[in-house]
């Protein structure tokens, strides 16, 4: 099958979050599968040309390769894609960006065919990239090219819809018939995902059980309807994780390598990450480790009224992290606190990531809701003991046998599974059988991406 993948953040080219991580890792496991695969995405001003052997092709058009033989191109374009931050900065989302992700879309759509890759899947993911399938149906609707292509969409955060005011409609180049309830109206506003999702051939998200949670109100963000409409194609795909990337044995960022059969190695991780982050070395007190978006969404709001509690349970906290400024002030304030407790890094920052991973005995993840999270597979492989909120993809993939988790959304519940976590630490053998039955536990993208090829054969079949 041909597929073009459309992501508007690929590792390792430019990332905020897990999109990119899936975006980066499943077309490679897909050509594992001889399948043809591309990716088009933005050309950010963060990417270096002379990292990635990234080459001139067109005016506006660059291009590299990963993997064996795809090709990834990136769309130029000054005005839109050459400053700081992939969707905002400090002030805010760019004001923009309806144009520039309608841009990405467009210029996307005649990318390729003017390289002549006729598509049999465009695998379209969040708003940024759901006009494809909107112009496919519409600009693109009698075009020869395209028509036997079909579209997949996934979304990887229901919350993040791309939301804009009407009077901004005009510049998308639709009718405004497409302006309705079957399209992109909601509420009177313009609703990029929503759009995506009455287009798209078939529908997914990362892991089975976000699926059915977004066709409720609780957690559909006002699209449950749209969905539950759509239902007999709407489908939930655990996200793999890429561990060349992700795993003890091989990972070049940490202080020493280990596996579960071999773990002093760990300890010595856990060593170098109180010394980075400047925290007494305890080896016999648990180091928590939070990488993540400081946003309500993480379960920052049950945290921030429990931190002080937490603080005070004979344990070491690293987070890292960038978000709403309530939460940097709130930390902050614990770090003055306790400063032999806390280490904070307000930055997105990849190699700290990976040392968090393996340094720490625990990993924190107390989501209010997750599609799939990855900080808990990627944990979980490092040996990292997940402590999570029973939601989403957390749900899926954490359980008592390799790690924490508590399902009533408070903090008080926090506070007990955290108490529970340190008490349990204590016990060493009990620990190091846990610390080795999290570590065997694959997510790896060979079986994942077999359901993605399944989903793109309904796609084709539709
Ligand atoms: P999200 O909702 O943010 O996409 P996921 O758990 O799916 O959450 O993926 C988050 C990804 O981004 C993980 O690979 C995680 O390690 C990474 N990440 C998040 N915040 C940071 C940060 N501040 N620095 C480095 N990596 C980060």
């Amino acid at each position: 099958m041909r597929i073009a993948m459309c992501a508007s953040e690929v590792v390792p080219f430019a990332k905020t979050g897990g999109l990119a991580d899936v975006a980066g890792a499943l077309p490679l496991a897909l050509e594992a599968e001889g399948q043809d695969v591309i990716i088009v995405m933005p050309k950010y001003k963060m990417i270096q040309d002379s990292k990635f052997n990234i080459q001139r092709l067109k005016n506006d058009i660059c291009c590299t390769t990963i993997g064996k033989k795809i090709k990834v191109y990136f769309i130029e374009n000054d005005n839109y894609f050459n400053r700081d931050g992939l969707y905002g900065n400090k002030s805010g989302d760019h004001k923009d960006n309806l144009d520039r992700f309608s841009f990405y879309c467009k210029r996307t759509l005649n990318l390729l065919k003017e390289i002549g890759f006729r598509p049999d899947i465009i695998h379209v993911h969040d708003w940024q990239s759901c006009l494809i399938p909107v112009y496919l149906k519409s600009l693109y609707a009698k075009d020869p090219f395209y028509k036997d292509t079909k579209t997949v969409l996934t979304i990887h955060n229901i919350g993040y819809q791309g939301l804009f005011l009407k009077d901004e409609y005009p510049k998308l180049g639709l009718d405004w018939n497409y302006f309705t309830m079957e399209g992109l109206e909601f509420f009177d506003r313009i609703n990029i995902l929503k759009g995506g999702m009455m287009f798209s051939d078939v529908i997914n998200t990362v892991s089975p059980t976000y699926a059915k949670e977004i066709q409720t109100k609780e957690f559909g963000f006002g699209l449950e309807g749209v969905l539950n409409k759509r239902r007999k194609d709407v489908f939930g795909i655990l996200n793999g994780l890429d561990y060349s990337i992700w795993s003890p044995k091989t990972d070049k960022y940490i202080a020493k390598k280990f596996t579960p059969s071999s773990l002093s190695g760990k300890l010595k991780c856990k060593e170098g990450l109180e010394t980075i982050c400047k925290l007494p070395k305890k080896k016999d007190v648990p180091l928590i480790g939070i990488v993540s978006r400081l946003a309500a969404q993480k379960g920052f709001d049950i945290l921030a009224d429990s931190i002080d509690t937490i603080c005070k349970m004979g344990l070491q906290l690293v987070i890292l992290g960038t978000g709403d400024q309530k939460y940097h002030d709130i930390m902050e304030e614990m770090v003055e606190k306790y400063p032999k407790v806390i280490s904070l890094s307000l930055k997105f920052d990849d190699v700290l990531a990976h040392k968090i991973y393996a340094g720490s005995d625990i990993f924190l993840m107390p989501s209010k809701y997750e599609p799939c999270g990855l900080g808990q597979l990627i944990s979980l492989k490092y040996g990292t003991i997940p402590l999570v909120f029973k939601t989403g993809g957390l749900a899926d993939t954490v359980n008592k046998n390799n790690g924490f988790v508590f399902d009533e959304y408070s903090s008080d519940d926090l506070v007990a599974t955290v108490k529970k976590a340190v008490t349990t630490f204590k016990s060493k053998a009990k620990w190091n059988a846990l610390v080795k039955r999290a570590m065997k536990y694959d997510f790896s993208w060979d079986e994942q991406s077999k359901g993605y090829l399944k989903l793109y054969a309904k796609a084709k079949a539709k």
